[in-house]
């Protein structure tokens, strides 16, 4: 069984989304994977929805930890609760150095979410520079440590392994750079570990086959339904 977990970012209006799942549905076959879509907020409800006819389960891309007031422009976790997802995505590369969230805003998100009964794929992840300086253990341990501050129960919790240098630059990292990264990650936290970074079609059943490999969080591919279809149906075991 593994996890496939679809970040769709800034994409997919709900005409574009209900397209997506008609072409789905003729390519999917019947696995034990769990699969994801983290959807924008305005598609959220309608993905949520069919999650339940079709079986996956739908999540947020981004939700603000306080439970309401002047946050303009935010959106809180009982309101994604009304659209019916119940995962949220934390620590997302993207999220921290566009949208400037630190270590101790992600903290925030993660207890404030898991307390609230949602499933979290928290993002942990290295820089170029990082990976070249030889840190990369030292920042997955400190993004760990400072993301997970205080958290008492990892039951609904996910991590993906997200090299920054390879989110959506094609780039991938080498299956010996997988392996040993999750190896290392797991001797800190044994949670289901997904990895992500132009995963796609045609290196999922190599990346999937990785020791402690639990899954994939997967950005480009899954805007496809041919190419995400392609991953969902590799996964099993
Ligand atoms: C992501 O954004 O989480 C991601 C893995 O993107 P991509 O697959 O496009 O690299």
């Amino acid at each position: 069984m593994k996890i496939i977990a679809a970040n769709w970012k800034m994409n997919k209006t709900n005409k574009e989304a209900k397209a997506f799942f008609v072409e789905f549905e003729k390519l999917r076959r019947k696995t034990n994977n769990q699969i994801i879509f983290c959807a924008p907020f305005t598609t959220l409800s309608t993905v949520a929805k069919l999650g339940k006819e079709l079986n996956f389960a739908a999540g947020a891309q981004n939700f603000h930890p306080a439970k309401n007031g002047a946050f303009t422009g935010e959106i809180s976790l009982s309101m994604v609760l009304e659209t019916g997802a119940r995962v949220v995505l934390v620590g997302h590369s993207e999220r921290r150095t566009l949208f400037r969230e630190t270590d101790e805003f992600i903290n925030e998100k993660i207890q404030v979410a898991l307390t609230a009964g949602f499933k979290v794929i928290f993002c942990i992840g290295e820089t170029l520079a990082e990976r070249e300086q030889g840190k990369t253990n030292a920042v997955l341990k400190k993004q760990i440590t400072k993301g997970l501050k205080d958290v008492v129960s990892y039951n609904n919790l996910i991590i993906a392994y997200e090299p920054v240098w390879a989110i959506g630059t094609g780039l991938t990292a080498t299956n010996a750079q997988i392996k040993e990264t999750h190896a290392y990650i797991k001797t800190l936290i044994d949670v289901p570990l997904l990895y992500g970074g132009s995963a796609n079609e045609k290196n999922c059943e190599e990346i999937f086959a990785i020791p402690n490999v639990d899954g994939a969080l997967v950005g480009g591919a899954s805007l496809v339904a041919e190419k995400f279809a392609v991953m969902v149906n590799h996964g099993r075991k």
